[in-house]
C-alpha cells in the first residue's frame, strides 16, 4: 500500500527508540520500523507506533504476613488504541521492566491487529518472584496493584490478562478487586475488565489452553509449505509451562513426537531415534513439582530419556523448535547449534536480532510470535464478548472461532509474504500496520 500526500511527522529527540543492543523495546521498533519501510506507510503512523501512548509506573506498599511492609514497583503500558480497549497481559517477573513492558505492548498491538481483534495493545507487571510470596500475601499485592491502577484500566479501556506468573486465580482477584472498588448497580457488568478468569468466575472455556492450541492451528496452516506433517513430527520445546506444556500435548495427541525439552531448572531428551517423551505425562508433573527437574529420573518407565545440557538440548534434531520461554533466549550462540527446519516462535521475543540474521542464512524459517502465540489474546477477546453479552459457549465453538481467526491471519501472513518478497516475520508486522494505518488514514490524527 502506498499512501500519497502523507505529512511527514518525526518523532520528538527524546521518543526516539533506546540505542541499548540489549533493549527489547529497541528490538520491538526495529521490527515495526522495517515493516513500515517495506508497506510505505505514512511517516506519522511509524513515527507513533514508535512509542506507546501511555506509561503507568506505580510503587506501592503491602503488609507481608510476618507483619512488615514491602513496596513493589508495578507497571501498566498502553502502546496503542487506534482499534480498540488496551488489551495485553500482566508479568510477575524478577527482571519486569519498562523497557520489556514497552516491547511487550507494542507485540500486543501488532498481534491483536494482526488477528483482524477490536483491541490495541499494552502490558503490565510486578517486579516480584510470585514464587517467593505466601499465596495470602500475593493476593493482597495483586488487590493493592489492582487499586493502584484504578481507572487506568477498565473493560471498555484497557483489559489485563495472565501472563508469565500470572494465572487465573491473579486475574478473579484482579476483577475482584476492580468490582469492589467501583460504585453503582451495574458493576457485574465490569466482570470483563479483565480475562484470562477461571471458568466459575466468568471465563471462557478453552482459554487455558489457547496459546498452545493457537500454535497448533498455526502449525497445520503453514507446515505442508515446508513438506513437513505434524502426524510423525519431531519437535523440541524451551519452556515447559502454559505455552509450552499445552503445544506440546496438543502436539502429541495428533501424533508428533516430543524429543526435547528444556526449562529453567534443565532439560532432557529421548535417548532411542524413535523415541519420545510422554509431553501430557510431562504437564501433569510439571502441574504437581512446578519443573521439570527430576521428571527423567522419577518417572524412567514414561520412556527411555537421558538428562542433557543446554548444548545437547538445541543440537537435538527436530523438524520444529518451539521457543516457549522468556525474551532473547535464542541468541546467536543458540542459532548456530540448532538442528530443524521451522522456528516457530511459542513465547514473546525469544530471537535476538543476531540470531535472526543466523536462522536466516542457516534457511531456517521462522514463524513468528506475533502469529504463532495470538491464540491466548485471541481467546481472551472471545471471553470478553462472552461476559459483555452475557453466555456461555461449549469449547468446540471457543475452538472453531480461535481455528478461523488465526488460521485467516496465517493465511495472510504467507500471501503477504509472497506478494512482498519477504520473509515470515516481516510479512506478520506488514499484515498488522496496514490494517493499523488505515484506520490512522480513515480516522485522521485529532483534532
Ligand atoms: P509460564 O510462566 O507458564 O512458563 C514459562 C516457562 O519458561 C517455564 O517452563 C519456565 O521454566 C521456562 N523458563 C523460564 N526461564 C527459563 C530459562 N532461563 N531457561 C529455560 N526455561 C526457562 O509462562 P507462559 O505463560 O507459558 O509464557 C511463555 C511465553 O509465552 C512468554 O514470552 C509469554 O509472554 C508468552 N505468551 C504467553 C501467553 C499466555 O497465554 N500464557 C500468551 C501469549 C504469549
Amino acid at each position: 500500500m502506498v499512501l500519497q500526500n502523507s505529512p511527514t511527522v518525526l518523532p520528538a529527540a527524546e521518543a526516539l527508540p533506546p540505542k541499548d543492543p540489549e533493549s527489547l523495546f529497541a528490538m520491538a521498533v526495529e521490527a515495526v520500523n522495517r515493516a513500515c519501510d517495506v508497506l510505505q506507510c505514512p511517516q506519522y503512523v511509524k513515527a507513533i507506533l514508535g512509542q506507546p501512548k501511555n506509561e503507568l509506573i506505580v510503587n506501592f506498599p503491602v503488609r507481608m504476613d510476618n507483619g512488615t511492609y514491602r513496596v513493589f514497583k508495578g507497571y501498566r503500558i498502553q502502546h496503542n488504541n487506534i482499534l480498540g480497549p488496551y488489551k495485553g497481559g500482566i508479568r510477575y517477573h524478577p527482571e519486569m521492566s519498562l523497557d520489556d513492558g514497552k516491547a511487550l505492548a507494542t507485540w500486543m498491538t501488532m498481534k491483536c491487529a494482526l488477528m483482524r481483534l477490536p483491541y490495541g495493545g499494552a502490558k503490565g507487571g510486578v517486579k516480584m518472584n510470585p514464587r517467593e510470596l505466601s499465596p495470602a500475601e500475593l493476593m493482597r499485592m495483586t488487590r493493592r496493584f489492582t487499586a493502584a491502577l484504578g481507572d487506568t484500566i477498565g473493560p471498555e479501556y484497557d483489559i489485563p490478562a495472565p501472563d508469565v506468573g500470572t494465572n487465573a486465580q491473579i486475574m478473579d482477584w484482579m476483577m475482584d478487586t476492580y468490582l469492589n472498588t467501583h460504585e453503582g448497580v451495574g458493576k457485574q457488568g465490569l466482570r470483563s475488565v479483565v480475562t484470562g478468569k477461571s471458568v466459575a468466575c466468568g471465563g471462557s472455556e478453552g482459554r487455558e489452553k489457547a496459546t498452545g492450541q493457537g500454535i497448533v492451528y498455526v502449525l497445520q496452516e503453514l507446515l505442508p509449505e515446508f513438506l513437513i506433517h505434524i502426524e510423525g513430527m519431531r519437535f523440541s520445546v524451551l519452556g515447559f509451562g502454559n505455552v509450552g506444556g499445552n503445544a506440546a500435548t496438543i502436539l502429541q495427541s495428533l501424533g508428533a513426537k516430543l524429543v526435547a525439552v528444556m526449562d529453567h531448572t534443565g532439560a532432557m531428551r529421548a535417548t532411542k531415534a524413535d523415541g519420545a517423551i510422554d509431553a501430557a505425562d510431562l504437564a501433569k508433573y510439571v502441574a504437581e513439582t512446578g519443573a521439570i527437574k527430576g521428571y527423567a529420573e522419577k518417572r524412567p518407565n514414561r520412556g527411555e530419556l537421558e538428562t542433557v545440557d543446554a548444548e545437547n538440548f538445541y543440537k537435538t534434531p527436530v523438524d520444529v523448535f518451539i521457543p516457549a520461554a522468556l525474551e532473547r533466549m535464542v541468541n546467536k550462540q543458540v542459532a548456530e547449534w540448532l538442528n530443524c527446519r521451522v522456528l516457530a516462535e511459542g513465547g514473546n521475543g525469544p530471537c535476538t536480532p543476531e540470531a535472526d540474521q543466523v536462522l536466516g542464512y542457516r534457511n531456517i524459517a521462522v514463524l513468528p510470535a506475533i502469529l504463532c502465540n495470538a491464540g491466548g489474546v485471541t481467546v481472551s477477546y472471545l471471553e470478553w464478548v462472552q461476559n459483555k453479552a452475557g453466555v456461555r459457549w461449549e469449547l468446540e465453538r471457543v475452538d472453531a472461532e480461535l481455528k478461523k481467526t488465526i488460521s485467516n491471519a496465517a493465511r495472510r501472513v504467507r500471501l503477504a509474504a509472497h506478494q512482498y518478497g519477504v520473509d515470515m516475520s516481516t510479512a506478520a508486522y506488514v499484515v498488522a500496520i496496514d490494517h493499523i494505518s488505515k484506520a490512522y488514514v480513515q480516522r485522521g490524527i485529532f483534532p
